[in-house]
């Protein structure tokens, strides 16, 4: 069970030193867990079409290397949607042509890398597509440096899923070209069929939020566009359809709900020929691949009562869980306590607020959450945060960015028979070491401290 091993590596970490008192705060990945969601991610897909998929993990989710590479020996791509993440993806080692850059925001430069390291890219506008223009006809002509594939992204306008900042399919969302807008049909058409080069399209109907009956309509309407396509063509110009990520995780109890396989036989139902073999696939899953097998670890540092209010003031907020402190409606994080020993804490549930460290009064990680009464030294674990927490940090107060340590454990039947009480030896191996007051004083100006004096 990932639970049990999770509160096996919370033991560890604390008996091994990894949380200290100079290291108040770090972040856990289970890497065994890591692994079964890419093996469940390309099964499920694997039951439903012989095409050939990539399933390129969108590297926002989690833009650590080791977690890169550790997804590409497991088979997977990488989705970049910047210069830095398309230059982690290549630390990583992912292959280019696993690699799929998708910025919104493409300079010509970035355009030119794109092409020029032969990374696949989809164009989010018409006006990207002009630019290309001036760019891909001249390396068409050169046989040393193929054309990547090159996609269009499509808005299927089709509305909001329950957060709007992570909406991306409304009538007005900022991504890609909008289907539904007046001539959209015919414009598209006519810009594929102008452009040889132009053989996929691209669609992401948003994050956490969205019905996947939305998300499978979503895809339904890019795989339609594409039959219209061709079929005005008379040949398969659109060969490959990329259907995006956003497979929605479930923060509330260890479930991993829903599946991989659930949505691709959703999509199997909704849009079949996109799976009769005749086109190519492309996934961009981030959260739903990794969010079940990250945990924040905090000591509680003091623990005092407010207004009648138990508060316990830990070091884990708004720096690594920024979504969940500024908007706690949309991201409830689950805590679970231990005490000093990372031993699930007993004792009757009192309602109590976790704060953190951070010098503004919103930066809680829940408020009026039923837990055994924590005290001091004791230890919080905030659950589900492997995708867009930790490893997406805010530098907020210059709250360094913590350590995160990946874990494996023995197997069930190897930890019992190495030691009595069940507990398999935890590994742990460094991630991310914690950044230091150094770092944090080089990335604010420290080279130029006397810049305004001048
Ligand atoms: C963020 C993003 C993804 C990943 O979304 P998840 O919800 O993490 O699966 C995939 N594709 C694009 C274009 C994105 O912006």
């Amino acid at each position: 069970m990932a639970s049990d091993r999770r509160d096996q590596a919370v033991h560890a970490a604390v008996a091994q030193g990894l949380l200290s008192e100079e290291q108040p705060v770090v972040a856990l990945l289970d890497a065994g867990g890591i692994r079964a969601s890419a093996t469940a991610l390309r099964e499920a897909f694997a039951a439903v079409t012989d095409a050939p998929v990539l399933h390129a993990f969108a590297v926002k989710a989690a833009p650590l290397v080791p977690v890169l590479a550790l997804l590409r020996a497991e088979g997977l791509g990488a989705e970049a949607a910047s210069p830095g993440e398309l230059a982690l993806a290549r630390a990583a080692g992912v292959p280019a042509a696993h690699t799929v850059l998708d910025s919104p925001a493409k300079t010509l430069g970035e355009l030119r890398e794109a092409l020029a390291l032969g990374v696949a890219l989809n164009a989010d506008n018409l006006q990207e597509l002009a630019r290309l223009d001036t760019l891909v006809p001249r390396q068409a002509n050169d046989p040393g440096s193929p054309v990547p594939p090159i996609g269009l992204r499509i808005n299927p306008q089709l509305g909001a899923g329950s957060i709007g900042a992570l909406s991306t399919a409304t009538a007005t969302s900022k991504f890609g070209v909008g289907l539904r807008d007046e001539g959209a049909r015919d414009r598209i058409a006519e810009a594929v069929l102008d452009r040889p080069w132009l053989t996929r399209l691209h669609t992401h109907t948003g994050s956490q939020g969205i019905p996947l009956p939305l998300m499978a309509q979503g895809v339904r309407a890019v795989w339609e566009l594409a039959e219209e396509i061709n079929a005005a063509a008379g040949r398969r110009r659109i060969d490959t359809l990329d259907i995006g990520g956003g497979l929605p995780v479930n923060f509330a109890s260890d479930e991993h709900t829903p599946s991989f396989a659930a949505y691709a036989r959703l999509l199997k139902e909704e849009a079949p020929g996109l799976f009769d073999g005749g086109y190519g696939l492309v996934t961009e899953f981030g959260r739903a691949l990794l969010a079940k097998h990250g945990t924040i670890l905090s000591r509680v540092e003091y623990a005092k009562t407010t207004g009648g209010r138990p508060i316990a003031v830990t070091h884990a907020g708004v720096q690594v869980a920024t979504r969940t402190v500024y908007d706690p409606e949309s991201w409830p994080l689950r805590i679970r306590a231990y005490d000093a020993e990372g031993r699930p804490k007993p004792g009757p549930a009192v309602e109590q607020d976790i704060a953190g460290p951070a010098c503004f009064a919103g930066d809680l990680l829940a408020e009026a959450r039923p837990l055994p009464l924590l005290e001091p030294g004791d230890v919080i674990a905030a659950l589900d945060t492997g995708a867009y927490y930790f490893s997406s940090p805010y530098g907020y107060n210059s709250l360094p960015r913590p350590a995160v340590h990946g874990f494996t454990t023995a197997s069930a039947s190897a930890a019992s028979a190495a030691d009595g009480d069940g507990d398999g030896p935890v590994r742990f191996t460094t991630v991310r070491r914690a950044q230091r007051p150094d770092e944090i004083v080089a990335e604010s100006g420290g080279a130029y401290a006397g810049a305004l004096l001048r």
